[in-house]
């Protein structure tokens, strides 16, 4: 299978350079081009057996294609379960924070490392990944590639605008991790990687790569839970899943519709969005207006201008056949409190704030929608990650998953750094 960028389709390079790369020289992000129609046999509880299936034509005629069982064993090495919410039968919630941080991240994040690591072993110059973070994403990152031969990773978050949980998750690595804390916004960090991966005399002294979600490597796994959750429903109940998924770069909800692209049967897909609404609005109005991002209590989805849009774009390049094929909401943050301690009351589920985004986002649907699909709300991290936010909502402290409670017994150092591309160059 070849890739090819979205911004040229003659553009096409294989598996292992698409994913060393990042993004493609011109600036596109690389999308697979061919769907097969994929009919796959393993458990839908083994994610790592469905991811070896599912994954095997995107990785045929590359050279990594022999290391694809090692690979997904050692990625998808936690579960993804599928829970009831209350005693509604049609309504699931599918748990992706299992994971070293406890963020769906942790899927991409792993499967890249594991990836990248038997794609450089022959290399002589060490990789460099450079990731820009408003919280999550740098903390899966750096917990997947920790301790990596022949990779080093820089993590760049803003000073201050984190929580002290998210935090400790990008400092504490240490070894061929630096955490570099920018005196500026995640829209600075973010733009300090562009430049930096464009610079010469960087990628003189270093070669280059990004770890966001630009990456078609944390794209490709993320399709493998959306087959285990809607088989799991197919094979029981012979219906179809629809999910609401809590967006904001939209990398989560791209892997969704490319599931479903490749066969898994899956209805409607609901992305939902806080106050940052460029994507509903581009839905209502048929026009992209990418704006600065307004700061929500559902951080990790502050994105006022999302990258894989260009990716969805790409599938459906008229506004209009887009609206058929997906839908878009855009949810405050005082009906997301009030969601959190509704079903906190109710049914004792305690969301993560991004979770309760979708939740709320559920509770909307038309009731003869609800009561007709088989609908399943993704949570997207542990709510203890955020629990500054949380527990005042809820009235109740939470205990800390061991995954995040290992994380705070280790020692945390970072550098702290103006946002700029000479500061960051001699940090590296
Ligand atoms: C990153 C993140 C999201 C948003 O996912 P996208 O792929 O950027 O749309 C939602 N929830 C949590 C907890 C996240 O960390």
């Amino acid at each position: 299978m070849l890739f090819a960028s979205t911004r040229n389709p003659l553009h096409r390079v294989g598996f292992s350079t698409a994913l060393t790369q990042g993004l493609a020289d011109d600036g596109g992000l690389y999308v697979p081009t061919d769907w097969p129609q994929l009919t796959p046999n393993a458990d839908a509880d083994d994610l790592a057996a469905l991811a070896l299936e599912l994954l095997r034509p995107f990785v045929a005629g590359d050279a990594l294609a022999v290391d694809l069982a090692g690979i997904t064993r050692e990625a998808f090495n936690f579960p993804a379960p599928l829970l009831m919410l209350g005693d509604n039968a049609r309504l699931q919630v599918l748990e992706l924070f299992h994971g070293p941080t406890a963020a769906f991240k942790d899927f991409g994040a792993q499967f890249l490392a594991a990836t990248l690591t038997q794609a450089r072993r022959d290399a002589i110059r060490p990789l460099k990944i450079l990731v820009a973070t408003s919280g999550d994403t740098g903390g899966a990152v750096a917990a997947a590639f920790h301790r990596r031969d022949g990779i080093e990773v820089a993590v760049l978050y803003p000073k201050g605008l984190v929580s002290p949980t998210q935090e400790q998750q990008l400092t504490c690595w240490g070894q061929n991790v630096v955490s570099l804390a920018v005196r500026g916004r995640f829209d600075d960090c973010q733009r300090l990687v562009k430049q930096a991966l464009g610079d010469p005399g960087l990628r003189r002294r270093f070669e280059l790569s990004s770890a966001n979600s630009i990456n078609l490597g944390r794209l490709l796994p993320q399709t493998v839970y959306y087959w285990a959750a809607s088989l799991a429903i197919w094979r029981l109940h012979g219906e179809p899943a629809s999910f609401v998924i809590p967006s904001g770069n939209l990398g989560n909800a791209t892997a969704c519709v490319w599931a479903r692209r490749l066969g898994a049967p899956i209805d409607s897909i609901v992305l939902a969005h806080n106050a940052n609404r460029t994507v509903p609005d581009y839905f209502d109005q048929g026009v992209l207006r990418p704006r600065a991002s307004v700061a929500t209590m559902s951080s990790a989805m502050d994105v006022g201008n999302p990258s894989n849009l260009e990716r969805l774009v790409a599938l459906f390049p008229d506004p209009a056949a887009m609206r058929t094929a997906l839908r878009a909401v855009s949810i405050d943050d005082e009906a997301t409190r009030l969601r959190i301690r509704i079903d906190f009351e109710r049914y004792g589920r305690v969301w993560c704030p991004h979770s309760a985004v979708a939740a709320e986002a559920y509770a909307r649907l038309a009731a003869n929608e609800r009561a007709r699909g088989r609908w399943v709300v993704v949570a997207t991290a542990h709510p203890a990650k955020f629990r500054e936010t949380i527990e005042p909502l809820i009235g109740a402290t939470l205990p800390m998953p061991h995954n995040l409670a290992r994380l705070f017994e280790r020692p945390s150092s970072h550098s702290e750094i103006e946002p700029t591309l000479d500061a960051l160059n001699s940090s590296l």
